[in-house]
């Protein structure tokens, strides 16, 4: 089951270096329609649950306190193809190795502070959207 739409976080080392008008500008620029969106800071028990499928990783306790530092902005979006072009406009996990122009190339600063997440699959885009936005995305 396709569907058109993808979550996204800008998360905090990207807030706090002041790329979030770029990197909106990036997603308007994609082709992406905003359809909600928040400037917000996730509890350490809102972000256990998010990366609750990375709890066996090593990384998981050092993912969690990272994505609670600082504010985040989360956003739905709206896009023919919307996960997968979306994965192609952020790049690759590690920003080392994400393509020339893509938004973890411009502004992640490490493998942790990516810049951005996106939705990974059509069915984790709809659990992730209603994660947040569960009232405001209903039409
Ligand atoms: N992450 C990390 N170290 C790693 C791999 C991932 O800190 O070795 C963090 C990083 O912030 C990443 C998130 O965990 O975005 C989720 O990992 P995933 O493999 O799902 O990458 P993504 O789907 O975000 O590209
Ligand atoms: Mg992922």
């Amino acid at each position: 089951m396709a569907t058109n739409r993808t979550f996204t976080m800008i998360k905090p080392d990207a807030v706090a270096n002041g790329h979030i008008g770029a990197i909106l500008a990036m997603i308007n620029n994609a082709g992406f329609r905003i359809v909600a969106m928040e400037l917000t800071q996730l509890s350490k028990h809102d972000a256990q649950e998010f990366y609750a499928v990375h709890k066996e990783r090593p990384f998981y306790g050092e993912l969690v306190d990272y994505m609670t530092s600082g504010p985040i902005v989360a956003a739905i979006l709206e896009k023919d193809n919307a996960v997968a072009d979306f994965r192609k406009l952020i790049g690759a996990t590690n920003p080392a190795e994400a393509e020339e122009g893509t938004i973890r190339k411009l502004y992640a600063e490490s493998i942790a502070a990516n810049a951005v997440h996106g939705s990974d699959s059509d069915e984790n885009a709809a659990i992730e959207g209603s994660f947040y936005f569960a009232e405001r995305s209903k039409h």
